[in-house]
């Protein structure tokens, strides 16, 4: 495996040492190398140290994305304490929802959050409002210190590095606490599958840094390589395509929805992409479809990769040097023990081929839920992380994602996985985005429903037609709605809470 560190303070603070003057963030206007990277990390530690916050401490990260997001969750890693990154999207019931469980004493948030944190937050040991108004501050404001980097402060491998909240798509968001050991481990096992070129990656975050799929795809991945980090503040089709050119990206983090978006965007097929090596993708389904139109426009790799806040978050990976298997999310990453297992009787290991719950063994678990007992040893059983993830894995050791053992249906009696429809709706030419659930209904137990972004043209007779010639009656859904958008969670994935909800309202 790829050199594992102790902790990702570590990993900093060698970045900072070889390669000080190497541009490690870039966010507009603003450029800050390795050592100011690392003198803003060891200034906050220092501050926040001085409020109590060390050890044992957990400090909320409640910020959309901008250098200090990066600033903020190394420093408060560097200071001893666990990190929370939140959804910056949080409305005050949620903020709310998630600080009862996170029995955090410090908040870092920015000013749009101000009223938000204002109405939810209170007792807490220290507060640092990010931005430029009266009572903020920037944390970028320690570069001019470059000489802090010398002494920044290295926390221990065993000391818990964070705690995520999952991102509430199947349920109440849960906080994954991982350890500082896990988080490296992870890091080495994406390493081995998705290697980076030390000093010379230009990645783009898109996506949200509070999520775990940015964090290592974006945010360490970055450090690991000695590399760039280009942050946009956020997710617009003109502003990516503009600042892969600009910045000469070489590896941009996707989701299916991202490369749906850019695809569909009016300017794609002028844009300037050739400096991109590797796109990955990954915390949703890619359509292969998609995956292949991608790779056809921008003659571009896309690894898929598959993972789970509660794994690191990386459990398998479309090699970069091996053999790509589109439909598939690759082969487990090194020390990465995956099976498939009985949905009813975990313990029952079903033979190669077959379909069943994923379950993941390895050294980037977590170690469980943050104050919910319950749910950690419904999750964890001897040793394994039971995913709630329905799969397959073929015989050459690839993994496919069936799909969320909750989105299983049940119709007339057939076990049914919706993004197998998807699947099949995609491939004509006229969608763009597709999502179907299961609703209760009396004859069949349950029917399928399926929303549909589609060109203009598109009937749902068409559709119908469609689904009938590629899939077994049953697979039909009942209805097909065509809507001019689908739902999303604050990370942009299809929010089918939502889409079942509506389908209850009738
Ligand atoms: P919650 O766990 O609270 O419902 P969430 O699903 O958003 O929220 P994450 O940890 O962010 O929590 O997402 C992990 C899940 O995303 C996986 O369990 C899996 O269902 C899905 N996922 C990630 N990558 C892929 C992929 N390549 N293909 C299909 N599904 C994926």
């Amino acid at each position: 495996m790829p050199h594992v560190w102790p902790t990702v303070v570590h990993m900093l603070d060698d970045a900072a040492r070889r390669a000080p003057q190497h541009t490690a963030l870039v966010c507009g206007a603003e450029q800050f190398n390795y050592r100011q990277y690392a003198a803003c990390v060891a200034g906050l530690a220092a501050e926040l140290r001085q409020a109590g916050l060390g050890a044992g401490e957990r400090v909320v990260v409640f910020m959309a994305n901008s250098p200090d997001v990066a600033i903020a969750i190394f420093g408060v890693q560097a200071a001893g304490a666990q990190v929370v990154p939140m959804n910056s999207a949080y409305t005050a019931s949620e903020l709310k929802q998630v600080l009862e469980n996170a029995d955090a004493r410090g908040i870092i948030y920015d000013e749009a959050a101000s009223a938000v944190v204002n109405e939810v937050a209170s007792g807490f040991a220290l507060r640092y409002c990010i931005g430029s108004g009266p009572g903020a501050q920037r944390l970028v404001r320690w570069a001019g210190q470059p000489e802090l980097a010398d002494a920044l402060p290295l926390p221990s491998p065993s000391e818990p590095a964070i705690l995520q909240y999952t991102g509430g798509t199947t349920g109440v968001p849960k906080g994954v606490s991982l350890l500082h050991a896990a988080v490296s481990a992870n890091i080495s096992q994406r390493e081995a599958l998705v290697p980076t070129r030390a000093g010379q990656e230009r990645v783009l975050a898109i996506t949200p840094l509070f999520h775990s799929y940015s964090m290592a795809m974006g945010l360490y991945l970055a450090v690991y390589a000695r590399s760039t980090l280009v942050i946009l503040p956020r997710y617009r089709p003109d502003t990516v395509l503009e600042a892969i050119a600009r910045e000469r990206i070489t590896l941009m983090l996707g989701s299916p929805t991202i490369f749906t978006g850019l695809m569909g965007f009016e300017g794609f097929a002028q844009a300037d992409l050739n400096s991109l090596r590797l796109c990955a993708s990954g915390s949703a389904a890619l359509p292969e479809e998609t995956l292949r139109r991608w790779e056809a426009a921008t003659g571009c790799a896309v690894c898929e990769g598959y993972g789970q806040t509660e794994a690191g978050p990386v459990i398998a990976f479309n090699p970069l040097n091996g053999v790509r298997k589109s439909g598939t999310v690759g082969v487990p990453a090194p020390e990465t023990e995956v099976q498939i297992v009985d949905v009813h009787d975990g313990d029952k290991v079903l033979p190669q081929g077959e379909v069943g719950e994923i379950r993941v063994r390895g050294p980037q678990l977590m170690t469980g839920y943050y104050g919910r007992p319950q749910e950690t040893a419904d999750a964890l059983r001897g040793g394994w992380l039971y995913t709630g993830d329905i799969g397959q894995l073929d015989e050459e050791g690839y993994l496919t994602i069936c799909d969320r053992k909750k989105e299983m249906a049940i119709v007339s009696g057939y076990n049914v996985y919706p993004r197998e429809v998807e699947e099949a709706l995609f491939r004509h030419p006229g969608v763009r985005e597709a999502a179907v659930i299961g609703v209760p209904d009396d004859y069949r137990g349950e029917v399928l429903v399926a929303h549909v972004v589609a060109d203009a043209g598109v009937t749902q007779e068409t559709l119908a037609g469609f689904l009938a010639e590629r899939l077994v009656k049953y697979k039909w859904p009942s209805v097909i709605h065509l809507v001019d958008s689908l739902p999303r969670t604050g990370v942009g994935k299809i929010d089918k809470k939502v889409l079942r909800a509506m389908a209850g309202k009738g």
